[in-house]
């Protein structure tokens, strides 16, 4: 096996049932009920296992009226993965959806944008609007990670094994990345919240939590460039990933999917 070809996988853990005109700055003429899924992600290959971002707890989900379908622990185990023995968590922001569970990695490095960090303990946490998507126990337990020695820290564009690279994009938050993955199937790109639905790529839209409308729409134009094609884009809570790629294995279908195969169109 080549050293730079990656399996991939997303693992749905949650979801929330909400107006399709919360997802859009300037709303959608569509106004119906519609969900958004949470997802981790997970990436093996001969680096070991790198996990993208960790998800939140029950006691999170209950702060914010969220669903839990399968614990994020649950679903590590259903592929295998030991969270006892993750070396790399690769964090793409400090979001609470995206940032919670700390506990669950207690060998892992952590993976962080500089301005993220910055971000989510500077100036503009001061300001109600741009702290709602932060959660302060989150925030304490990476900086507690920090003075672990178990963050490492990346400014822009960097390769944190062969075929595996972060990207710094912004926009839905100051320092948000998306990661690059070589697969046998082109370079995927997992998009987080750099893309949260199809929807915002395909038709010029954001969601309506942002830092900065232009670094958002800018940052379409960066996932295009990272990935192979439109279709290795992988966004960061549309429901459809699940229906558009092929679980990882029998019985795992709507919860996860692997992502390292031509996906249906
Ligand atoms: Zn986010
Ligand atoms: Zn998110």
């Amino acid at each position: 096996m080549s050293d730079d070809i990656h399996e991939v996988y997303a693992v749905a853990y949650a979801s929330h049932g909400r107006m399709r005109s919360e997802n859009y700055v300037f709303g959608d003429p569509h106004d119906e009920m519609t969900s958004i899924t949470y997802y981790v992600w997970v990436i093996k290959g001969p680096h070991g296992v790198f996990v993208v971002d960790t998800g939140f707890d029950d006691v999170a989900a209950k702060e914010r009226a969220r669903t839990i379908t399968h614990p994020v622990g649950e679903g590590l185990q259903a592929l295998g993965v030991d969270s006892d023995k993750v070396q790399h968590v690769i964090a793409t922001h400090m979001h609470w959806d995206h940032a919670g569970n700390y506990d669950l990695f207690p060998n892992a490095r952590y993976h962080v944008q500089d301005t993220e960090m910055a971000y989510c303990t500077g100036r503009c946490m001061c300001h109600q609007m741009l702290r709602i998507p932060f959660s302060e126990r989150d925030v304490h337990a990476m900086v507690g990670k920090v003075f672990a020695y178990r963050v490492e820290f990346h400014d822009g564009s960097e390769e944190l094994a062969p075929g595996i690279s972060v990207h710094l994009v912004g926009g839905h938050s100051k320092g948000l990345q998306c990661v690059r993955v070589k697969t046998r199937c082109g370079h995927v790109v997992l998009a987080s919240d750099c893309c949260h639905l199809y929807s915002h790529i395909d038709e010029g839209r954001v969601f309506p939590i942002t830092y900065s409308i232009g670094d958002t729409l800018e940052g379409y134009r960066k996932l295009q460039k990272l990935a192979t094609s439109r279709q290795h884009i992988v966004p960061g809570h549309d429901p459809e990933v699940l229906k558009l790629y092929p679980a990882a294995r029998a019985g795992l279908e709507n919860w996860i999917a692997r992502l390292d195969v031509a996906p249906r169109v």
